[in-house]
């Protein structure tokens, strides 16, 4: 009820950070009493559809009884055992099935935590490759601009530096090298202008760079920005012909969000690093994992010191492996490609009015993602309680409304939040 919300909320702004905030702000914030399906309730009693899936993870809604049933299970077995000198069958069977559903040369996996120490373990991987070569030199990455891979130092250096605030941590954060982002949006053909920038870095800097990252076809929490298969595929071969590495971060893109299972799919290439999280475990749990080829894993353990460095305390932690498997089980059963293409077809029908706004500079669509790029920043203090009261949970940054909503959303749904959007942008 609103007394216990207001209860929460008052403690909660006394001693907790929340993402990207300042301490004690002012901004809405609002207490969750359960989630089930699409619906988010929140403790004052309102219902809200969700249009987020909680950062691209919860792709089969809340409370799903599958994914209970199986952790309900794995509790009863262990929750964690460490994974040093020990393993056990969620992993086992998780590490199979990704190797499986992955690009073919990719065979082994390195269990993480999140996102960004999943980024930082591949930073590492290339490094320790090129050492185990004897090409030392080579520790820089290359990436390009309006990119995110994560929080942590390794990641926040390839990360925008814009957006990152490099200059903030210019001291602590290592120096990489940036080229433009590429012109070409998604489905247009790449130019050599586009391709040139990355192009010339690399030639110029190839004995220093260690590997290209960069997220595939969709680049997410840096501008919600789509490129050029066609561009990808272009990295892919310089990468090769200059002797550098291919990592792509498919944390946000992973698991069907962009209509393939991973983004990299559209460009038909193979990375020889892929980052995956976010929806690896449907939302359920903090898990990401660093896939490499047969190649690269070999010749670190060849190379000195003979092991690669790095392993989390809760590596392969058991309950989120057997997440992430019924996650996976749950994907591939579904019609996916099919709920996608619906969802898809939904977003370009319910955003397209958002074009004739005049506060609106484009609206772009792909796979079971939306997105309203606006002139000029939102004010979140105005707009979050907008949406709330509209019944849907949408949270825009900087200049972008975006939707990525559960794969299970249902027509009628997702109409809900795209009117919304336009609703709530018409009268902003
Ligand atoms: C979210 C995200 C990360 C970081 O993942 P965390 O789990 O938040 O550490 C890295 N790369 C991409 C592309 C992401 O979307």
């Amino acid at each position: 009820m609103k007394a216990d919300s207001d209860k929460l909320i008052a403690t909660d702004r006394r001693h907790i950070w929340h993402p990207y905030s300042a301490f004690a702000s002012d901004l809405p914030i609002y207490a969750v009493e359960s989630a089930q399906g699409v619906r988010i309730k929140l403790v004052d009693g309102r219902e809200l559809i969700d249009g987020m899936s909680s950062w691209w993870c919860a792709i089969h809604g809340y409370n799903h009884p599958e994914m209970n049933a199986a952790l309900s299970a794995q509790l009863a077995r262990m929750s964690h055992v460490m994974f040093g000198g020990l393993t056990h069958e969620p992993a086992v069977k998780l590490a199979n099935q990704l190797v499986e559903i992955t690009p073919e040369v990719l065979q082994s996996v390195f269990f993480a935590d999140s996102g960004s120490v999943s980024v930082e373990v591949a930073m590492k991987m290339a490094i320790q490759y090129w050492n185990a070569k004897r090409q030392a030199s080579k520790q820089k990455f290359l990436t390009i601009r309006y990119g995110y891979h994560g929080d942590t130092f390794g990641a926040m250096s390839v990360t925008d530096p814009v957006n990152g605030m490099h200059s903030l941590f210019s001291e602590a954060l290592a120096q990489q090298y940036f080229a433009d982002t590429p012109g070409c949006g998604f489905g247009a053909a790449c130019s050599e202008t586009d391709i040139a920038p990355l192009q010339q870095l690399l030639e110029a800097h190839r004995n220093s760079i260690a590997a290209v990252i960069l997220e595939p076809i969709v680049q997410g929490a840096g501008g919600m920005r789509f490129y050029s298969a066609e561009y990808l595929r272009r990295v892919s071969e310089l990468c090769t012909e200059h002797d550098v590495l291919l990592i792509v971060d498919e944390i946000a893109t992973g698991f069907g969000r962009t209509g393939k299972l991973f983004a990299c799919e559209h460009a038909d290439i193979a990375p020889d690093i892929m980052c995956i999280g976010k929806a690896l475990t449907g939302g359920y749990m903090t898990l990401a994992a660093t896939l490499t080829t047969g190649e690269v894993s070999q010749t670190i353990s060849n190379g000195d010191p003979g092991v690669f460095m790095h392993g989390p305390t809760f590596m392969a932690n058991p309950l989120a492996c057997t997440a992430a498997n019924a996650s996976i089980d749950l994907l591939l059963e579904s019609p996916w490609q099919q709920n996608i293409a619906n969802i898809e077809t939904g977003l370009r029908r319910g955003l397209q009015p958002c074009s004739d706004l005049n506060s609106v500079k484009d609206v772009r669509v792909l796979g079971a993602i939306g997105v309203v790029e606006l002139h000029d920043p939102v004010d979140m203090k105005t707009i979050q309680p907008m949406f709330v009261d509209a019944g849907v949970w949408i949270r825009p940054f900087g200049r972008l409304v975006y939707l990525m909503p559960p794969f299970i959303i249902n027509d009628a749904e997702l109409g809900i939040l795209t009117e919304a959007v336009y609703q709530v942008l018409s009268s902003y």
